[in-house]
């Protein structure tokens, strides 16, 4: 899904425009010379992300993803239908899906089946008809098998990841795939729906709001709406023994909480704020920007890290505050506002740390600049490794590591320092407001910095951004 940028008092104004059709110069078939003829050509077989070079694809735009399967934990077996439905954006007589899950029976595009070849994760399919620009089209995916975890160039797992009694299922920055052919990239985001059955007592918790839920010889059926665009990587259905928790938000916003119940006690501080932590952000950063929230708490030893699911973010044991604050926060930065480049991972994390901070200082704990101090933020001796890589572009095997969260959150801080409140509180609700459901890179944000606060910053993020070693002016 393709959005027009929201640029600053443009905000009210903006209308949805159609996808404009990119002709392809190099054409299989085409009349050449004929003034209007298609140009038919194969869409590129990645969007040109250096950290992840398989990943996303051209050719076309996703609207909206709609997945119904049925898993069985016990055998591990997964039988689904995933229809995706596309804008073509250049005349196309061949498209690549991100896909490293179970075998494919058939693919059809627009009703007619069609041959399809598996490389790497890339599927690759050949449209009979072939596909004009500017032309919506709908691709059925069926396949069945067991999906399995995907390791990242740090060594951690991601993807679909059997837990004892269901599935933790979660996808940054590689993930989504493993489960879900997908055009894998924050840059096409989109609707989707999850339609899961599982055995009855289990329960598939999605993305978004409950649509249904049904049992009926002894398996359940969940369906899950998201409604709001959404980065591949932020999509889960999540399948386990859970204890189910329905409220409200002080500001009406549904709150869908499913825990483990070995993991209950140990989240109570958490869940419990989760309200108040909804409130204090869109009062510092403006309205929550989707239609529910909540958290799916899970017990996935092997994965050992939270991440921001769209909607509900997710656990991998116990739920503690800061974390919890940590990805809720997320939900105006990283899933709304996403990277443009997965090198922009800061604008994901340092946003998320620095909100974590403020929430600790608003809830009674350590001031922000207390924490800006502290022995492992800036009280780091500068020769330590902590401050050899550079912000802006930490790599793959970094991207997860301290230096985005820790050195993006002190970025921030040295802003607000140097511009004042003011300024940097419009600038953080700005970047949410102009960018939303969208995605943004580094010098968006740079640009928007020195608007926002009529100064030039060159220098400072400099420093703070593209040089390595400790910053001690700016
Ligand atoms: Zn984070």
């Amino acid at each position: 899904m393709t959005i027009p940028r929201l640029q600053g008092a443009a905000l009210a104004t903006v209308v949805l425009v159609a996808v404009g059709s990119v002709a392809a110069p190099t054409a299989a078939g085409a009349a050449p010379g004929a003034p209007g003829a298609a140009r038919y050509s194969a869409g590129a077989a990645s969007v040109g992300d250096p950290y992840f070079p398989d990943q996303g694809n051209g050719g076309y735009d996703v609207q909206h993803y709609d997945l119904t399967f049925s898993y069985d934990p016990a055998t591990r077996f997964m039988d689904a239908t995933a229809t995706i439905t596309a804008v073509a954006t250049q005349d196309l007589d061949r498209f690549n899906l991100d896909f490293r899950g179970p075998k494919v029976s058939t693919v059809t595009v627009n009703g007619h089946a069609h041959g399809f070849t598996r490389r790497g994760q890339e599927l690759i399919v050949t449209p009979r008809p072939k596909l004009k620009a500017g032309h919506t089209f709908t691709v059925v995916v069926k396949y069945a098998g067991v999906p399995g975890p995907i390791t990242d160039p740090d060594g951690s797992i991601e993807g679909w990841v059997p837990t004892d009694d269901g599935a933790f299922v979660a996808g940054e920055p590689q993930g989504a795939p493993a489960w879900l052919p997908t055009n894998d990239h924050p840059t096409d985001k989109a609707t989707f729906r999850f339609t899961a059955r599982v055995p009855a007592g289990l329960t598939a918790v999605g993305n978004g709001q409950l649509l249904s839920q049904k049992t009926r010889d002894g398996w359940t059926t969940f369906t899950w709406d998201s409604t709001e665009p959404m980065a591949t990587y932020l999509a889960t259905i999540t399948i386990g023994n859970f204890q189910v928790t329905e409220s409200t938000t002080p500001s009406g916003i549904p709150v869908y909480v499913a825990i483990d119940p070995r993991l209950v006690a140990g989240s109570a501080a958490a869940v419990a704020q989760i309200p108040q932590m909804i409130d204090f952000f869109s009062a510092t950063f403006g309205p929550y920007p989707f239609a529910s929230t909540g958290a799916i708490i899970d017990r996935a030893p092997d994965v050992g890290y939270a991440l921001e699911t769209q909607t509900k973010p997710i656990f991998s044991s116990a739920a503690g505050v800061g974390t919890m604050a940590h990805e809720l926060a997320h939900q105006w930065y990283g899933d709304s506002v996403s990277p443009e480049r997965w090198s922009d991972i800061w604008l994901n994390e340092g946003f998320a740390t620095y909100a974590q901070w403020m929430y600790t200082e608003h809830t009674g704990g350590a001031s922000v600049s207390q924490t800006f101090n502290s022995s492992s933020n800036y009280g780091r001796a500068a020769s330590s490794p902590f401050w050899q890589t550079v912000l802006a572009d930490p790599g793959p095997e970094e991207m997860f590591s301290n230096i985005p969260y820790n050195r993006g959150a002190m970025t921030l801080h040295a802003l607000r320092e140097k511009i004042g409140d003011g300024a940097f509180f419009r600038i953080l609700r700005a970047w949410a407001a102009n960018h939303r459901y969208n995605h943004a890179a580094t010098a968006d944000f740079i640009a928007l910095s020195e608007r926002e606060s009529g100064q030039k910053l060159t220098a400072f993020f400099d420093v703070w951004l593209f040089q390595k070693g400790k910053p001690t002016t700016w």
